[in-house]
């Protein structure tokens, strides 16, 4: 199988905590697999154009915590082992971040681009309607992920409700503020991803996050959020990319503001032409000369190929498996650390949590309150990984899916599985 096969690398580190737990077999064989994989044929009459049908996946992994609950991802790659991968790793981040939910995924195959808005609206329900007995607030709860966003889950909402027969704004999460949308979680991720990252630094480079340099690749939702609350913190963001292209400032300091590269998306198109910067591909980004490197895209974007030229020495997960096992490898070896995505970028959904709270409730928190509580969850989070890690003298890594598991496998124990 090929090193960026998602769901055979899910495996394998599943696999690599097998020897640190004691996991009775048949749970170990039941969390390998998904409880249930959905794939579903969509046909839609494209405006002005031709009837086409999309297939889309929804793949529930584990409940045994709670309802399922994953991201919806709209992307031209989008296979059946990508959305089982990240439906097992949402089992884990819902896990590490304890919050009260199981893991499970969804996607499409579909390039969002050559699509018109009122043609995504029609897919999306399609998805739903196709859906609709396998998901809801008790069973299963989309969110925004690549190509998706609020929009799309106001479209969820609706047609779920519309369906139903009465208003159900807990069947998605990452809605409209005026749909029932918790304040802060379009930037809980990447807030999420800064606080781990002003941790990391601490912990184990013994410097203070306005010290450190930092490539951000990604500026997307969880980038460009990132970038935000670094810069507010008072790193150096001085690497940026989207998926054409990167800009890198000369010196230590970078000459853009926030704003800049902001309105180098709105006016150029994209982030790496921000200007007053040497322009870089994203392999040259991924291999600047910083203290720490934040992939934020897509997944297997370090691989064994280009794991050696990493130069920094912190890498902080914000994408969804960016670090291939046998990358893994290579950075432990090169005394690397890695902040593993299921603790990295578990401040999404961990505020999609607060959200389904919010929405069950009829209740509605300012921003304040759930930006608190963020960063209280997400420091235990770092700290009880971390001290795992040394406990049992592993990477962070195999140390967060341990706890995770365990923690999984303890619920299904109690709860009488098999
Ligand atoms: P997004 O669609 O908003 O942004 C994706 C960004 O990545 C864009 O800037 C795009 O140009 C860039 N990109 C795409 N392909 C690329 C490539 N080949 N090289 C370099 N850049 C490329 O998506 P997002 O919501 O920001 O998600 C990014 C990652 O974070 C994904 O792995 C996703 O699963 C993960 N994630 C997202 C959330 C969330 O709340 N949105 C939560 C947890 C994890």
């Amino acid at each position: 199988m090929s090193e960026e096969d998602p769901f055979s690398n899910a495996l394998a580190q599943l696999a690599s905590v097998a020897d640190l737990l004691t996991i009775e077999p048949e749970y170990y064989e039941t969390l390998k697999n998904p409880r249930r994989e959905l794939t579903v044929s969509l046909p839609v009459k494209l405006i002005g154009g031709n009837p086409t049908t999309f297939v889309g996946y929804r793949v529930q992994h584990n409940n045994a915590r709670g309802p399922y609950k994953g991201g919806l991802r709209y992307h031209p790659r989008v296979g059946l082992s990508e959305v089982k991968a990240l439906a097992m790793w949402m089992t884990w981040k819902t896990a590490i971040i304890d919050i009260p939910f199981g893991g499970s995924k969804g996607g499409i195959t579909v390039d969002p681009t050559k699509l018109t808005r009122d043609d995504l609206e029609i897919l999306t329900r399609k998805y739903v309607d196709a859906l609709e007995r396998d998901i809801g607030p008790d069973v299963d709860i989309t969110a925004p992920d690549v190509n998706t966003n609020a929009q799309t889950m106001a479209w969820i909402m609706n047609e779920y409700s519309r369906l139903r027969g009465h208003n159900e704004p807990a069947v998605s999460t990452g809605k409209p503020i005026e749909l029932g949308g918790s304040e802060g979680r379009s930037a809980a991720t990447g807030r999420g991803v800064a606080i781990c990252v002003r941790e990391a630094v601490k912990r184990f480079l013994k410097k203070g996050v306005k010290d450190v340099t930092v490539a951000v690749q990604g500026f997307g939702n969880v980038g460009s959020n990132t970038v935000s609350c670094l810069m507010d913190m008072g790193a150096k963001v001085v690497a940026v990319s989207d998926v054409l292209g990167g800009a890198r400032a000369t010196g230590r300091t970078p000459g853009w503001s926030f704003g800049d590269l902001q309105a180098a998306v709105k006016k150029r198109g994209s982030v790496g032409k921000v200007g007053g910067a040497e322009e870089i591909s994203n392999e040259e980004l991924l291999e600047s000369e910083v203290d720490v490197l934040v992939p934020a895209a897509l997944e297997n974007q370090i691989t064994e190929a280009n794991a050696k030229r990493v130069r920094a020495r912190l890498i902080v997960e914000a994408a969804n498996g960016p670090t291939t096992p046998h990358a893994d490898h290579v950075l432990d070896r090169g005394g690397v650390y890695v902040v593993p995505d299921i603790l990295a970028n578990s401040g999404g959904v961990l505020v999609s949590y607060f959200e389904w709270v919010q929405n069950l409730n009829r209740d509605h928190w300012p921003e304040e309150a759930v930006n608190e509580r963020l960063e209280l969850k997400m420091k235990k989070a770092f700290n009880e990984v971390v001290d795992h890690s040394v406990k049992e003298s592993v990477d962070l890594r195999r140390s967060a899916i341990a706890l995770a598991v365990d923690r999984v496998v303890t619920a299904m124990r109690i709860s009488g599985w098999h």
